[in-house]
């Protein structure tokens, strides 16, 4: 029976017990009040690493014969350092997995502690929630930028949310600067960069109208979502893709399959399958921690 730790680190931090990839006992927030939210971003690396610590100890409820605990974060982490974190730039090059083993110990839990991306952790709890242990799963996140995740975990970088999918010298909207990004057409901040007069919910609101510039938009905003999820069919093969984020409402599937069908075309790629799930912060915990537990027998 493993018997994990799951943590998650957004605007707020989650963490439950995972036992058998079930969460036993609910979730632990931290701030718990919703108005305290820009809490994270303030502390520096030592205190946010003692708050972890806090969670994942009162998460524990008592427990030490723990296997592994998982901490997956906004960021793109490589041996347990994260790399780049643009929502939590005080981790920028803070070695985390050590930071937080160390912590641990001093509240006697001896436990390997791996981290993740969040979107690889988003990954591992859906093919959890979802009996796909054994297949390979790919998930968008379609948020304030967008995120690429993928399980099984396999080293590399997949910041698949900057594909490029356009060769437009004018597509220059992505939040890291590069030029024709899935994320300059589809992620939430750079939708508002380009409508400047618009909210993204009145531009797909306006697109259903009529609105020739909202409808065009509209039909670029897909384009984006089947030419980066055919660059990853030609890439890596077909299999399952769940698309999630606050973002997934402005999703046509039909739209959407009928473009990649005009981009997928060989036979044995056709294969794949495209799923709107809800962004729930019970599978991304139980993500990281079935990412720690696989880590942990690697
Ligand atoms: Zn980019």
């Amino acid at each position: 029976m493993a018997k994990t730790i799951g943590v998650i680190l957004s605007e707020r931090i989650s963490a439950g017990l995972v036992v058998d990839h079930k969460l036993i006992g609910g979730l632990r927030r931290y701030p718990e009040d919703h108005d305290e939210v820009d809490g994270l971003v303030e502390l520096h690396t030592d205190g946010l690493v003692q708050t972890i610590c806090e969670q994942v100890v009162l998460a524990a409820n008592g427990e030490t014969d723990l296997t592994a605990i998982g901490v997956a974060l906004p960021g793109l982490v490589k041996n347990g350092v994260v790399e780049e974190a643009p929502n939590l730039p005080q981790l920028k090059g803070a070695r985390i997995q050590e930071l937080l083993a160390v912590q641990l110990r001093s509240h006697g839990l001896e436990v390997p502690v791996t981290a993740v991306n969040d979107a690889d952790g988003m990954a591992a709890g859906l093919a959890s929630a979802h009996g796909k242990l054994d297949s390979m799963i790919r998930v968008w996140t379609l948020g304030v930028g967008i995120g690429y995740g993928r399980y099984p975990f396999t080293p590399g970088v997949w910041e698949g949310g900057h594909s490029v999918v356009t060769l437009d010298h004018k597509e220059s909207y992505c939040g890291c600067g590069g030029r024709g990004h899935m994320e300059g057409i589809m992620g939430h901040r750079a939708m508002r960069l380009r409508f400047l007069d618009m909210e993204p919910e009145e531009v797909f609101e306006a697109a259903k109208k009529g609105d020739p510039r909202c409808l065009d938009f509209k039909k670029l905003w897909h384009k984006a979502l089947a030419a980066a999820t055919a660059t990853s069919i030609h890439m890596a093969g077909p299999g399952k893709f769940f698309l999630t984020g606050f973002n997934v409402r402005f999703v046509e599937l039909p739209m959407l399959r009928e473009y990649l069908q005009q981009m997928v075309k060989m036979s044995p790629l056709q294969s794949y399958a495209l799923e709107i799930v809800e962004d729930n912060p019970e599978v991304r915990v139980i993500g990281a921690a079935v990412s720690a537990e696989q880590a942990v027998g690697r």
